[in-house]
């Protein structure tokens, strides 16, 4: 029998009523003939309530919260929210006719590495699940938990759930693996920001992983770099209407024919700039050595053209990280491991970018951005570029505007034409 892997994340199964939509959506699928392994979430807001008891725990009494704990205590707890749910979903689908049973991460096994609180899956060890299949038994599987190699319960990091869903249906072999969230899809950009934005039936993993990591928060970006590598088809759809979602594929299965498929923005954006650095072999690594030290995660880098033997360096990150990335320059220097004359920092800045596989194939796209940007009198700060997406900075002032104006200027709003054959 063909199999399916149902995710349902936290707001839809935030109480009874919804575990009740939800199950009544696996029913239909059951009912359809597939053998189906439910994935739930903890139900909405539980997991965040259970991190603050945590806290609130570890700290001394009256003195608010530590961040100090045994991360094995945190995952004994933070894991709870999932069970729950994996058990109140499968009583509701028995209640409605459909043999189901729980599986916590340690029953299936789904077994992972070491790493408490942020833990990565090895392997999962299907054969008693399918046994269960085969005597018609539907499964439901707590997201987010499974089985440390000191045979203790792990979490897999906040959001977890997907990575548990598409780890499964790799492991399965399942036909698709459906993503339940409250967003009916992935969109060409933020509903938010334009009115124009429209849902695409299809996305390729490389566009959904550039549109992932740069702010379009729909799924956990490993949960996506796991379906590419395993090749397992995701479809994100709301689990509050009936309308098909987007599919998240292979670029083979993608039969539009477009540039570009979505505008992607970072808002909280910082540029530093070093200015007048010596110009030499070295002095690269002697800037970003002490920079990745003090866990500052560094996006663009720019070096300017030499004078004298003197350039200018510019990079990017989050704003949060400004503070701990000027300590170590400033450290550094005050060391004599680096020299500039000065250092400055921009925190009015947004990542704006295009991303479409259709990139490597048509030309021209970085001159249609600039114009665009350029029409709306938008100043471009830094440019970067890879094979399937151009970004650049621009003041956070204009964030808004330069994303509608490249919508418009890629014709997002319209559906793309279909390539032939
Ligand atoms: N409940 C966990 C969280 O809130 C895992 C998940 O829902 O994906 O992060
Ligand atoms: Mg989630």
């Amino acid at each position: 029998m063909p199999r399916l892997v149902m995710k349902f994340g936290g707001t839809s199964v935030a109480d009874l009523d919804r575990i009740r939509n939800a199950a009544r959506k696996v029913k239909r699928e059951v009912e359809k003939g597939y053998e189906v392994a439910v994935v739930v979430s903890a139900m909405a807001g539980k997991t965040n309530e259970l991190v603050g008891l945590v806290r609130k725990a570890a700290a001394t009494e009256g003195e608010g919260e530590s961040s100090f704990y045994d991360a094995r205590e945190y995952d004994a707890v933070v894991a709870s929210g999932e069970q729950v749910t994996a058990g109140l979903m499968s009583i509701v689908l028995q209640e409605m006719g459909v043999p189901a049973r729980s599986w916590q991460g340690w029953q299936v096994p789904i077994l992972t590495n070491a790493s408490h609180g942020a833990a990565r899956i090895e392997e999962i060890r299907t054969e008693a699940l399918e046994r269960k299949f085969a005597e018609g038994l539907h499964a439901v599987v707590a997201g987010f938990q499974g089985l440390g190699p000191d045979g203790r319960i792990t979490t897999l990091g906040r959001g977890g759930s997907d990575t548990s869903a598409v780890a499964l249906a790799a492991a399965l072999g399942a036909e698709r693996c459906d993503i339940y969230t409250d967003v009916d899809g992935v969109y060409t950009t933020d509903p938010r920001i334009t009115k124009k934005a429209r849902k695409l039936e299809r996305i390729a993993y490389e566009e959904m992983l550039e549109l992932a990591s740069l702010g379009a928060k729909v799924l956990q970006t490993r949960s996506v770099e796991l379906a590419m590598r395993y090749k397992v088809r995701l479809q994100v759809l709301s689990s509050f209407s009936d309308e098909p979602g987007t599919l998240v594929c292979d670029e083979e299965e993608i039969m539009e024919s477009r540039a570009v498929s979505g505008i992607a923005y970072v808002r909280d954006e910082a540029k530093l700039t070093l200015i007048s650095v010596a110009d030499r072999p070295g002095v690269a690594a002697a800037i970003f050595g002490p920079l990745a030290e003090a866990g500052v995660n560094v996006d663009m880098i720019v070096q300017n053209i030499s004078e004298e033997g003197r350039t200018d360096m510019t990079f990017s990150c989050s704003v949060d990280d400004v503070p701990k990335a000027m300590k170590a320059l400033q450290e550094a220097r005050a060391k004599g491991a680096i020299n500039y004359r000065d250092l400055v920092a921009d925190t009015e800045v947004s990542k704006v970018s295009v991303v479409g596989i259709g990139m490597r194939s048509h030309a021209g796209v970085a001159a249609r951005m600039f114009k665009a940007l350029a029409d709306e009198g938008v100043n471009i700060k830094v440019i970067t570029t890879s094979e399937i997406k151009v970004s650049v900075l621009v003041d956070r002032k204009y964030m808004e505007l330069a994303v509608q104006a490249l919508h418009d200027a890629f014709d997002l709003d319209k559906p793309a034409d279909r390539l032939e054959g």
